[in-house]
């Protein structure tokens, strides 16, 4: 990797980058994440986007969504603060201050979504955009016109709906189109795949060396967004957020699957370790 143009990551460098509690540290200091994942047939992406950023040091997470996620976020997360999505008039607004925002896991893509992703996006705080939020992103390029930073966390599928180019040849050309993104939509761009790569514009591409392909089941991604968000709230650049959660993510999964299969939820559970591991 001589090209000056792609940084290889290391232990060290996210090491030094993640954020630490001192004795001046207060929850909403440490970083408040909202999230707004979930629907009536995806109700699971919400508990684990919660969880993800409830084990990777969110000092508070503030959910808002539809009543049967809602109801599941409640049963596996007392921490989480909660409040309920209804059709009219939504609670984006009402949850309080966030210091940043995930939007999108199991969300779904009808006009009740869209409503929500528009209300996330319109909003002062870095905003992780994934999953379903990508695919209405995609068909509405303009809400991504905003102030505060913005990270997209697409795979290639997604990466291809919102640059309109086949997959097959984002899968051909990963460092190409992950920097085309992110010049393109003017936001940074976390690549997901079987090796994860971070693009901003004017730094070199990130490559994270850690994951394994047993991380490759469904929620996994979910609990990645999670990860980001809490990474936001504490303070970190897109660019570094997205860096540290892919790292974090794939060392979780080879903690996880030790050449057996995992399950999304046994990322969480081995969170703790794989930090102190890290820290
Ligand atoms: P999603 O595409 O949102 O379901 O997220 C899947 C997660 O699993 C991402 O973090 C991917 O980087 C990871 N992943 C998927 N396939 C592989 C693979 N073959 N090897 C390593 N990681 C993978
Ligand atoms: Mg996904």
């Amino acid at each position: 990797l001589d090209d000056p143009d792609v940084a290889m990551l290391t232990g060290w460098d996210v090491a030094a980058m993640l954020p630490r509690p001192s004795r001046e540290s207060d929850k909403y200091r440490r970083g408040v994440v909202g999230v707004a994942a979930g629907s009536h047939q995806y109700t699971g992406a919400a508990v684990l986007a919660v969880g993800g950023a409830l084990r990777a040091g969110a000092g508070l997470v503030r959910y808002v969504g539809f009543a049967e996620p809602l109801a599941q976020v409640r049963t596996h997360w007392p921490e989480a603060v909660t409040g309920e999505l209804r059709e009219h008039g939504l609670g984006v607004a009402e949850v309080g201050r966030v210091q940043s925002w995930v939007v999108g896991p199991g969300v779904g893509t009808g006009t009740e979504s869209l409503t929500v992703v528009r209300d996330v996006l319109a909003s002062d705080v870095p905003v992780l955009v994934d999953a379903d939020a990508l695919t209405l992103v995609a068909r509405e390029p303009s809400l991504l016109r905003r102030t505060a930073p913005t990270l997209l966390t697409p795979h290639a599928g997604e990466l291809s709906r919102l640059l309109g180019v086949p997959r097959e040849r984002i899968e051909a050309a990963r460092l190409e189109h992950v920097r085309l993104a992110a010049e393109r939509l003017g936001v940074t761009v976390l690549l997901k795949g079987s090796t994860t790569v971070v693009a901003e514009e004017g730094r070199p591409v990130r490559v994270n060396p850690t994951g394994t392909p047993w991380l490759a089941a469904g929620g996994t991604g979910d609990v990645l967004s999670g990860i980001g968000g809490a990474l936001l709230a504490g303070g970190l650049s897109c660019y570094d957020a997205a860096a540290c959660a892919a790292y974090i993510h794939g060392v979780a999964g080879r903690v996880a699957a030790e050449g057996a299969p995992l399950v999304a939820g046994d990322l969480l559970t081995v969170l703790p370790e794989t930090l102190s591991g890290i820290l």
